[in-house]
This record gives C-alpha cells, structure tokens and sequence, in this order.
C-alpha cells in the first residue's frame, strides 16, 4: 500500500484548486483525491485509520468480499453552505446502520465515533472537492468489506473499512419526476434475508429488472414484497411515500425494507409540519388514488413520482406535487443551511 498520510490539525487541504467544472456536475465518478482506510485484524476492534490518495487497492484472490460477497456500503453527503463552510447531515445514523449491518453478516464495525470522525477526516481532506453551494454536494462511500483470505465458506479473518469521495451535481436540477415500473416477478428482498440492511449483493440483481425498465424508458423500477406481491416495498434504492390529502404514508419498516436516512427525517419533518404520518403495508392499488408519489434516498433527496406503470396501465400525477416539494425545500434548506436546523441533525466540519 502507499504512504500514510496523517491529516495536519490545520491542515490547507481547502485552499487546493481543482479544475472541476462545477456547472457539468452530474453522477459519475470523480474520484476525491483522498480516502480513508482502517483495518481490523483481531475480529473485534478496528484500529491504525488513515488518509491516503485514493488509489486502487491491494485483495487477496481468496478474501471474503470477492468470494462471498461479505461487505456492506454507506452513502452520505457534505454541503457547502453559502459562508463556504461544510456540513454533513446525520453521519452517525449512517455509523449505526452499518453496525447492525455488520452483525447480520458476521463482521466488526468501527464504533459510531470512529466512524463519524474517519468521514469528517476524509470531507476535510477533500474540502476543496466539495462543489460550492447551489452546485451539488460531496458524495461520501464507506465500504466495510471482509478483505481477509478465506477458502470454505465463512467470515474472513481480516476487515477493511473504507471511505471514498465524488464530488455530485444536484438531482433536483433535473427536474424529471421519476417514471416507476412495477415489477412482479423480480424481488429486492425476501423476509429472513438481507433486504434491510446495505448488504453489497443485495444490489447487482436488480440490475436486470433496472436495465429493462430503462430500456422501455422508466427510470427506475418499484419492488412488491416477495410473498403475497400485493404490497408496495421500495425503488432500487430509494424509498417511497403516497401523499392521500393530509396523510403521507410509506410502508413501514420490516426486514425487506432499507431503514432509510431521508425517510426516517421526512417523517419528522411531515409530522412537524402537521401531517398525519402512517407506516404501515400500502397494497398497490393506493398508488391509483394517491394525490402525490415521491422517493427519498441521499442520493436523490426528495424527487416527485410522474408515473407509476403495473400491469400495462400507466397512473399519472399532477407536475405540482405541492407536498412534496414542501418537503424537498425543507429537508435541502436543513441539508444546505438555509433553513434553521431545529432538530439537531446537521453537524458542522470546520
Ligand atoms: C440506501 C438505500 C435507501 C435510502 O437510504 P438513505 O439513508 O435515505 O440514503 C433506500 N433503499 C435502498 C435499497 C437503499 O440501498
């Protein structure tokens, strides 16, 4: 591996100049010059963490994350705000998410602490990747992977946790409504399974389905549990809420439903705002007669459902989404700064 690098107290990472050109932005990989790495080699505790250039890494042909799959991945966000300072919001939800990811699949985790101290490192690190405010936000991966060999099936004797950084433009740029393809004969998650937790496998077999409704021009596909396939669960990888008049409704966390960080923080801000909010199993057919449909996810934050399509019959909604923009421009302004941040969620780097 490459020289360590030890990030100064004060260090001038900020002052660098890139040649980004923040205006293009959009969602494809620019890797930040920096990336965290921590390893853990005694099953238990995760120690010696540091900066290095981001650079490929170093596995064994025989280690668990190539051979069984067994990692998990994080995705959060830091934002500029207008006084060019940077934030990140909630990053110890995201610590304790990958905690009890870690427990379903056999590995140490860092604790919460570590976590959110190797993200704040790798952000400062980066600071001058962050796009300046109204342009996009830092796109933060952890990764928490079994790097260690094993040869029969098992945990690996040694884990790697990693953080890497892109620089990603706005998706509320965009603009676009999300068109939803129901899918009913490929399911994300199976009760019993890893569907609620960010297991790495649980991503490359919806590619298929995915790749399908893009080429029938959807943007994304909308999952029904596995058991009865009358129940809505959740996008590829964001969840989804119906607006019914006074009530937003989003099916209520169960095993085959990722916990999501948005999701958690639209429900307090619906309920703040006087909504009535349910958790609870939503069967197909609400989505004909909700008002407004939208997904919540890091990556995309809050985006409005133009279309729903099941069984060759395509439900369209409103382009107003009244509701739903609401509580776009909220969760944004709490992200960005601009709107006072009453519940304690954001965390201030510098
Ligand atoms: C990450 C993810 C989400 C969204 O979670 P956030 O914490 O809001 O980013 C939703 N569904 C799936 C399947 C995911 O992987």
């Amino acid at each position: 591996m490459g020289s360590q690098i030890e990030p100064a107290a004060n260090s001038n990472y900020g002052d660098k100049h890139t040649n980004i050109n923040w205006d293009k932005l959009g969602f494809d990989l620019i890797p930040a010059d920096y990336m965290y790495m921590m390893t853990c080699c005694d099953g238990e505790t995760f120690s010696n963490g540091a900066l290095r250039p981001y650079q490929k890494l170093e596995l064994h042909p025989s280690s668990a994350i190539l051979n069984y799959g067994q990692g998990l991945l994080e995705g959060l966000k830091a934002y500029r705000r207008g006084d060019g300072r940077v934030m990140l919001f909630r990053p110890e939800e995201n610590a304790r998410r990958m905690k009890m990811g870690a427990e379903r699949i056999c590995m140490p985790s860092p604790s919460v602490e570590q976590f959110v101290h190797a993200v704040k490192q790798t952000v400062l690190a980066n600071k001058h990747m962050v796009p300046p405010p109204g342009k996009g936000s830092l796109y933060i991966r952890p990764l928490l992977m079994g790097t260690g060999p094993v040869l029969a099936m098992g945990p690996a004797p040694e884990f790697t946790f990693l953080i890497y950084a892109s620089p990603v433009g706005d998706f509320h740029k965009a603009r676009t409504p999300l068109n939803l393809l129901i899918q009913e004969k490929i399911h994300r998650a199976t009760p019993g399974g890893t569907g609620g937790i960010k297991c790495i496998t649980n991503y490359s077999p919806v590619f298929k389905p995915i790749k399908e409704a893009k080429a029938q021009g959807f943007s994304d596909v909308l999952f029904l549990d596995a058991v009865t396939g009358k129940y809505i669960e959740e996008a590829s990888s964001c969840n989804i809420f119906i607006v019914k008049g006074d009530t937003i409704s989003t099916p209520a966390i169960a095993e085959t439903i990722l916990p999501g960080i948005t999701r958690k923080s639209i429900i307090d801000i619906a309920l703040d705002f006087g909504y009535q909010v349910q958790e609870r199993l939503i069967v197909v057919e609400e989505l004909t007669e909700a008002d407004e449909v939208f997904c919540t996810g890091t990556a995309v934050g809050v985006v409005p459902v133009g279309s729903v399509t099941y069984q060759g019959k395509r439900f369209e909604y409103g382009i107003e989404a009244v509701v739903t923009k609401k509580l776009q421009v909220a969760l944004l302004g709490i992200q960005t700064g601009l709107v006072e941040d009453k519940m304690g969620w954001t965390c201030m780097l510098d």
